[in-house]
Parts: C-alpha cells; sequence; structure tokens
C-alpha cells in the first residue's frame, strides 16, 4: 500500500487516488445450522469456484452443518487449490441442538427461558463459567468435527449476550459458579442493584464519562469492576479452549464485536489476541441485526437510556454521527484502526456481502467500506457473513476489488 503523507489515521479520502489492493481475503460461508439441512455440495461449489478461480483466496470459514461427507469435499476442492480451511464454531451458543447448554442467570436468578421471547432475542448465552458448556464444545468438536482435518477454528459467540438480547441479558451471570468466583475475590454482586436502579437516570450509558481505544471511563467503580469480571471469565474459558485447539495443532481465529461494544459482552480483544492467529472484529455498518454495529448501538441505547439527552451524550462522548447513513464510516474506522494497534494479531475486518432483509448491501457500499477499512493496517478481510446468500454484483464487485 502507498503511503499518503500528511493525512490523519482518519483521512482515508487519500485512498481514492492511491488505492491498490494488497489484502489477503478470506471468505465466509453459512452451511447451515447443526439442526438444519446442510446446503449442498454443488451449491456452494457454484459460488465458490468463480470466486477462487479470479482472485486469491487465502481461507475459507465455513459452518455449522454437521455433514461429514460437505466438508470433506470442500476440504479437498480448498486444499488443492492452496486455500486454508476453519470450522466456524459458535462457543457459548446456538449449540442446543447438538449439546444442551446452561444460561446466563441474571440479578434475579432468572434464566432466559423465563422471557418472553421477542424478534429481538435469538439466541441463549451460555455461562462461560458453568464447566459444562465448555465441556459441550469439546464432545461436539470431537464427535462430529475432529476427524475432518481442518487446518483451524474460526471461533463465534465467544461473549456474553449484548443489548440485543435486552438489558436483563447483559446483566449476567449470577448462577452459583459465578456466585462462588465473585465470593473468591471478594466481590459483592448486591453492591450492583442501587446500581441497576439508577441506571435510567443516568446522563449517559452506564453513567460512562469516556470512550477510549476500546475502553469504557465509568463514573461509577461497581459497573467497572463487574465489566471488567465479565472480560477476564471469557478470557479465562477461552484460554482452556486455546489450550485445547493449540494441542491438537489447529490455527484459531476468532470472531469478535466492534471494540464500542466488546467491554459489555465481555471480549478483552486486546488480551484475547495474545492467544490467537487472527481476529475477526464483525465491522458491518449496513447490518441491522446482532452484531451489526447500528443495531448493537441503538440496542445498547435504548435498554440504557430513557432520554434524547443521554442518547446525544452517548454519541458526543463515542465521537458518533448519527446522521451519517449507512453507519458513520469514520467512526467505524477509528474504532478498527484502534483495536488494530492494540492487537497482538493480525486484523481480518468482516465486512458483510451477502444481501438479506437485514442487511441490504450493495456493490457501492461493499467498495467505501473495504477501501476506508484498507487504510487502518488490518491484514485483509472476511467477506461476510455467507458466499451463499452474496449476489453477483456483490461477488463481481469484491473480484474486481481484489484481482
Ligand atoms: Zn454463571
Amino acid at each position: 500500500m502507498e503511503k499518503c503523507s500528511g493525512h490523519s489515521k482518519n483521512d482515508y479520502v487519500c485512498s481514492t487516488i492511491h488505492f491498490k489492493m494488497d489484502k489477503e481475503v478470506i471468505l465466509q460461508i453459512f452451511s447451515g445450522g447443526f439442526a438444519e439441512t446442510p446446503a449442498t455440495y454443488e451449491s456452494i461449489m457454484e459460488k465458490l469456484e468463480p470466486v477462487v478461480s479470479r482472485i486469491r483466496v487465502s481461507k475459507v470459514f465455513m459452518g455449522m452443518s454437521v455433514d461429514r461427507d460437505l466438508y470433506a469435499r470442500i476440504r479437498d476442492y480448498l486444499f488443492k487449490n492452496n486455500i486454508e480451511f476453519y470450522l466456524w464454531l459458535p462457543v457459548f451458543a446456538e449449540l442446543d441442538a447438538l449439546r444442551a447448554g446452561r444460561p446466563l442467570i441474571d440479578f434475579h436468578g432468572k434464566d432466559k427461558s423465563d422471557y418472553e421471547l421477542s424478534e429481538r432475542e435469538d439466541f441463549t448465552f451460555y455461562c462461560p463459567n458453568h464447566p459444562l458448556n465448555l465441556l459441550n464444545v469439546l464432545f461436539i468438536f470431537e464427535e462430529h468435527f475432529d476427524a475432518i482435518g481442518f487446518t483451524g477454528v474460526f471461533l463465534d459467540k465467544i461473549r456474553y449476550a449484548s443489548f440485543a438480547n435486552g438489558l436483563n441479558n447483559v446483566l449476567t451471570c449470577f448462577c452459583p459458579f459465578c456466585q462462588m468466583k465473585y465470593n473468591a475475590i471478594g466481590f459483592d454482586a448486591q453492591v450492583l442493584e442501587p446500581s441497576i436502579e439508577m441506571l435510567l437516570q443516568k446522563k449517559t450509558p452506564f453513567g460512562t464519562l469516556e470512550y477510549d481505544q476500546g475502553r469504557y471511563l465509568f463514573d461509577d467503580d461497581r459497573w467497572t469492576n463487574f465489566f471488567y469480571l465479565k472480560n477476564k471469565y471469557i478470557t479465562e474459558a477461552l484460554k482452556g479452549l486455546f489450550l485445547y485447539f493449540r494441542e491438537k495443532k489447529y490455527k484459531i481465529s476468532l470472531d469478535v464485536f466492534a471494540p464500542f461494544v466488546s467491554e459489555f459482552v465481555g471480549q478483552d480483544v486486546p488480551e484475547l489476541s495474545n492467544y490467537v492467529d487472527s481476529i475477526k472484529p464483525m465491522m458491518y455498518r449496513m447490518t441491522n441485526a446482532p452484531a451489526g454495529l447500528p443495531f448493537e448501538l441503538e440496542a445498547l441505547i435504548q435498554e440504557t437510556t430513557s432520554k434524547e439527552s443521554q442518547r446525544q451524550a452517548f454519541y458526543n462522548i463515542l465521537g458518533f454521527n448519527p446522521q451519517k447513513q449507512p453507519f458513520d464510516l469514520d467512526f467505524a474506522v477509528r474504532d478498527l484502526f484502534d483495536l488494530v494497534h492494540q492487537s497482538k494479531a493480525p486484523i481480518y475486518p468482516g465486512v458483510e456481502f451477502n444481501r438479506t432483509r437485514i442487511a441490504p448491501v450493495t456493490p457501492a457500499y461493499i467498495e467505501e467500506t473495504i477501501k476506508a477499512y484498507a487504510q487502518t493496517g488490518i491484514k485483509g478481510f472476511v467477506m461476510s457473513w455467507n458466499l451463499l446468500n452474496a449476489p453477483q454484483e456483490n461477488i463481481d464487485k469484491v473480484i474486481k476489488l481484489f484481482s
């Protein structure tokens, strides 16, 4: 990449003059959920082969159907073309079809099944401290996937529930295993109770005063400590998984939230980056569903504020411009840039190229987003989250940008 002198980190406009793509391309393929009929080999190859024959693809992340033969055939094709093959594997959600997970328990002792299901709650999240939940991942992996010969694992849902699942699901977990951990270090969860009641009266969500490089400064230490522990527990649980996959010689990649939401869901991405081969922050500016930037920001604000002034104050803290459509590109670039420079592992932001009702992605959006993100020091892109739903014009745009 040619360097521009005299530009700040946010000034990606110069890329239109000097743009020359030198980034890796990773393709993400959703082959069906654990309980669903998997996509066919033919339907995958129909989309995959034209891309692989035109541009250099370094890796494919594929999951989560349970169809050994399908994976084996795709593996053979990819390895023949010198492309790494990663299993897309959820960790703290979505495993119920194969093994029942132990859910997060909220402050009042309720689990997810006590809540009325709404459109916004699409996953039950499991407690990272419950030993059975980690064991489930290992059992599932050994039973269905270990023999296939993947290059690596692409770990998804490595977090607590987000605001997309409602505030009560963020204020977790208070199961007996978590209580034991809190007690062991002298953290009294009861101190949170008055703070929860005061939440909507704060000037900003959770009384945030500042946001800098993926970290919030809270006006109340109770929240600082609570979120610190959530980050610590996810990291501890994952370190066990990393060790397991390392011993089996698998490479490890992580699917993570954008920095501005990661602290709230227990993802200390700079810390996690010490243990893995690559990281994919989901920088989806067009996706109006969980993990999508506009969706998660809106859920965070709606769940934690009641007044317009609180919303505006939070935008100011973030340096976010709500007038820009789709989701403020300058803000996304800054957030990504900061993560790239904190991470020990190479960063490959996820950019949508599928088109669905909740993500009306166009070629112009792909070009604008990729050219801007390319200026942040990333190693490449994960074209997300499903090649099989990408319309031809979006695929053509990706091929053009990377050839
Ligand atoms: Zn728990």
